[in-house]
């Protein structure tokens, strides 16, 4: 993943309103070669196919203390979680 690519799915985690922890955790697990999308989907986690949960939230949504939705703060984006819609913040 090259620092461009990083810095458009940071970007993207921002307008999305997902938290900064799940953000560079799934930057990071990309750069790696891992897939957070799998992770999540063993875990039986639904998402709005774009948002995965770091490990610590993903642990904590599967103890049952949070919800998914609990995440995301200070959207940007206008339709509410899991809703999307395809943009360009370039
Ligand atoms: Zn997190």
């Amino acid at each position: 993943m090259c620092w461009q690519e990083r810095n458009i799915t940071f970007e993207n985690g921002i307008y999305f309103g997902y938290p900064l922890c799940c953000i560079n955790e799934f930057i990071d697990d990309l750069s790696k070669g891992e897939s957070p999308h799998r992770r999540n989907k063993l875990a039986g986690i639904k998402t709005d196919g774009a948002f995965h949960p770091c490990r610590k939230h993903t642990q904590d949504i599967l103890d049952g203390k949070i919800k998914i939705e609990d995440l995301i703060d200070s959207r940007v984006c206008p339709y509410p979680f899991p809703y999307r819609h395809s943009h360009s913040i370039r």
